[in-house]
């Protein structure tokens, strides 16, 4: 039943007027929107004044780009929509970076933009911008209210579209003169007990039974069969369908990078150290939640071998069409998972640790893993990258459960930290993701902290990548958040200057080079001029104690890793792009 208070704020006086922002306020209210993110101005600041005023928390950002990727991730972490605010024109276009994050990255999210008013639109009006065309190629779905009572309607909706089938962004646009237009209390109560809630809708959950006997049947008579796993499996919350398929069957798996933390990685099964081998030598991968893009060398040889049978399992039936797997099964990963563990519950089967396949991964897994402790062991100073990982991984680990959720990005940083730092829990990593987006660290970081108020959340990032969204350490000292944004400062992107001598030359030779940013910053101190904690760290025991003393604070701080800018390589892992 819904809400009386939020239907009408003054039931006895129902003929009051309320405006265009009131209303939006209170569907989004009804519809159980908690948080929302954004950047006020024209003409949206009162939409969120009140919508603070019905109980929503919104997180007020300094650039709609962080807030926009703050959002993407909410929605990835809660299974809701995020819901992002800005004005309009210049607004909406920042705002875009955040919209297109969640569309590419599979994950519900709603930007809500004030646009000019109707009347003036094509006559230069302030921040004027034909926003709807504008979105497009970033969304699922977009609309315009055009008049105030179809607010109820279209907000429900696109809520529901963001998360229908395959999550993703979706738009709204709410004109300056709709938010100002007014309807009394009366007809604004009408209008909103007569709007549907919104529903999830999964496309087509209704796997057919003899699909689930041939999956069966395929991992069943498999010499090498592999499980793999992404970030889709993770929003799907499909962490207990999978632990009883993997531990029931004995078959390896092996997660990508956000999928990381579904199982745990110190899982005897898991094959993430003995990547290669996985990929190239199974003969059946059944692969949830997980695109066979880039991340997954398209699926193709040679990374995998010519005739590796792929049973996908998504919940978008274009991307089983675009992928042409030799069984799609289209539906939500733990509905299909659960299927698949039924009928095998009939007639079980179980590798075994004695498997050939079986022991070759995890042989391979335990010599790799023992390579690289090897070079985490020692303590290098100035700091390589593997140093100062290590031991952030053992302060990590120590903070036990619920586990701290670790925000990466960068290139050697994040591909250093894929590596090195353990994911025991479901959806405690986020990175830059399908796109690869830089910048995106502030932003998660403080939708993780909002969405996940339990746990401790740890950025481990480059110095280019926290320089896109320096300036929200300020949100985070503002909210009290419990963040510590570890900074591996080595002077630029990709480090130090490694150009060859023969490409410095031209008039501006003198010039730092593209990659390089002033050595040496005190990043820690941006933090400290809103009243946060800053550290810089050069040696082992200072990053320990930094460390130890800012997870215990439950107050955000930056951590300034000084880093040699010529450890790592240009491009991270990526070089052959470049
Ligand atoms: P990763 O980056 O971890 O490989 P991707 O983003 O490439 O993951 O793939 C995630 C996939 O999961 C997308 O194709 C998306 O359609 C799919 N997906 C999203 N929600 C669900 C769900 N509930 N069940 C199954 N698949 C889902
Ligand atoms: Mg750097």
């Amino acid at each position: 039943m819904a809400d009386s208070k939020i239907l009408c704020a003054n039931p006895e006086k129902s003929q009051a007027l309320i405006d265009g922002n009131i209303l939006t306020a209170r569907v989004l209210a009804l519809a159980g929107v908690r948080h929302m993110f954004g950047v006020v101005g024209i003409p949206v600041t009162s939409l969120a004044t009140r919508a603070v005023a019905l109980g929503i928390r919104f997180i007020a950002f300094h650039n709609e780009q962080s807030a926009g990727y703050a959002a993407s991730a909410y929605g990835y972490l809660t299974s809701r929509p995020g819901v992002f605010l800005t004005v309009s024109g210049p607004g909406c276009v920042h705002g875009l970076a955040g919209l297109s994050n969640a569309t590419v990255n599979s994950w519900p999210l709603v930007m809500i933009s004030g646009s000019c008013d109707q009347r003036d639109f094509g006559k230069g009006d302030f921040q004027e911008l034909d926003q709807i065309a504008a979105v497009q190629p970033f969304v699922k779905f977009a609309v315009k209210a055009t008049e105030i009572s179809h607010i109820p309607r279209i907000v429900l909706s696109v809520l529901g579209h963001a998360v229908e089938g395959r999550p993703g962004g979706c738009y709204l646009d709410l004109p300056t003169d709709v938010l100002h237009q007014t309807i009394s209390e009366e007809d604004a109560a009408l209008l909103l007990s007569g709007a549907e809630n919104p529903r999830v809708r999964w496309i087509g959950d209704s796997v057919s039974p003899l699909d689930i006997e041939k999956a069966v049947c395929l991992l069943r008579m498999a010499d090498r069969p592999l499980i793999v796993f992404g970030k889709g499996a993770a929003y799907a919350r499909a962490e207990n369908s999978l632990k009883s398929l993997i531990e029931t069957t004995g078959i390896p798996f092996l997660p990508t990078p956000m999928g990381k933390g579904l199982m745990p990685d110190t899982h005897e099964l898991a094959a993430t150290a003995a990547r290669s081998l996985a990929i190239g030598g199974c003969d059946v991968a059944l692969v949830v939640g997980a695109r066979l893009n880039w991340l997954l060398h398209f699926g193709e040889p040679p990374r995998w071998s010519n005739d590796v049978k792929f049973i996908l399992v998504d919940v978008s039936k274009e991307e089983i069409e675009l992928r042409k797997p030799y069984l799609g099964l289209v539906g939500d990963a733990g509905l299909v998972l659960d299927l698949i563990n039924r009928e095998i519950k009939d007639d079980p089967f179980c590798l075994g640790k004695a498997h050939p396949w079986v022991f070759a991964i995890s042989k391979k897994a335990k010599d790799n893993v023992a390579k690289m402790e090897i070079q985490l062991a020692k303590d290098v100073v100035p700091f390589n990258f593997f140093t100062p990982m290590r031991i952030i991984r053992d302060a990590i680990l120590a903070q036990g459960s619920p586990a701290p959720i670790l925000v990466s990005e960068g290139a050697n940083t994040m591909d250093g930290g894929r590596a090195v730092l353990v994911q025991n829990e479901p959806r405690t990593r986020l990175d830059a993701g399908t796109w690869g987006t830089m910048g995106v660290g502030l932003g998660y970081c403080i939708a993780a902290a909002v969405a996940s108020p339990d746990r401790l959340v740890v950025a481990v990032e480059g110095d280019s990548g926290f320089g896109f969204s320096a300036m929200e350490v300020e949100t985070l000292v503002r909210y009290g958040l419990r963040v510590v944004v570890i900074v591996f400062n080595n002077g630029g992107v990709y480090g130090g200057d490694r150009r060859n001598p023969d490409e410095i030359c031209g008039p501006y030779k003198d010039d730092p080079a593209p990659t390089s940013f002033v050595s040496g910053a005190a990043y820690h101190t941006l933090i400290e001029a809103f009243g946060g904690k800053g550290y810089v760290v050069e040696t082992p025991e200072e990053l320990t104690s930094a460390l130890s003393e800012s997870f215990s604070s439950k107050k955000p701080a930056v951590i300034n890793v000084i880093i040699d800018p010529y450890a790592g390589a240009e491009s991270g892992r990526m070089q052959h792009k470049n």
